[in-house]
């Protein structure tokens, strides 16, 4: 993937590209799954952060495309895509239901369990 800072983002965006508006604190890219959805991406504090190392951008935190058909969840670092593996919804409410005992048993150790919890409702929210 490459990096376009723009100022005004275009509505019909060219595959591959991650658009970058620091004007309007927005970014935008098509899925990189090919589904062709517009994923735009609103840069603040509380949603996404925009890393620029002088050559190429990082998003964080991940991206999950749950409101597509693709579900498609990967993050955005040094214009790579790295995909985190497909999470459903179902898993996703699964895990978010589960008590932690429950999931204690499946992925064992407290605190590792813990923080996986933490981990899956921080990627729901960010949604
Ligand atoms: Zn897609």
């Amino acid at each position: 993937m490459r990096h376009k800072f723009v100022e005004y983002i275009p509505s019909q965006i060219e595959e591959d590209i991650l658009y970058i508006s620091i004007e309007y604190d927005v970014a935008k890219h098509k899925c990189p799954c090919g589904c062709g959805a517009d994923i735009v991406t609103s840069l603040s504090p509380a949603r996404w952060k925009l890393t620029y190392d002088g050559e190429t951008v990082s998003l964080y935190p991940s991206i999950g495309n749950w409101s597509h058909g693709c579900k498609s969840h990967y993050w955005i670092t040094n214009d790579n895509v790295v995909w985190a593996g497909q999470i459903t919804n179902n898993q996703m409410n699964k895990v978010i239901r589960n008590d932690k005992e429950e999931v204690k048993k499946h992925i064992g150790g407290s605190s590792k369990s813990k923080g996986f919890i933490d981990w899956m409702k921080n990627i729901f929210r960010s949604h």
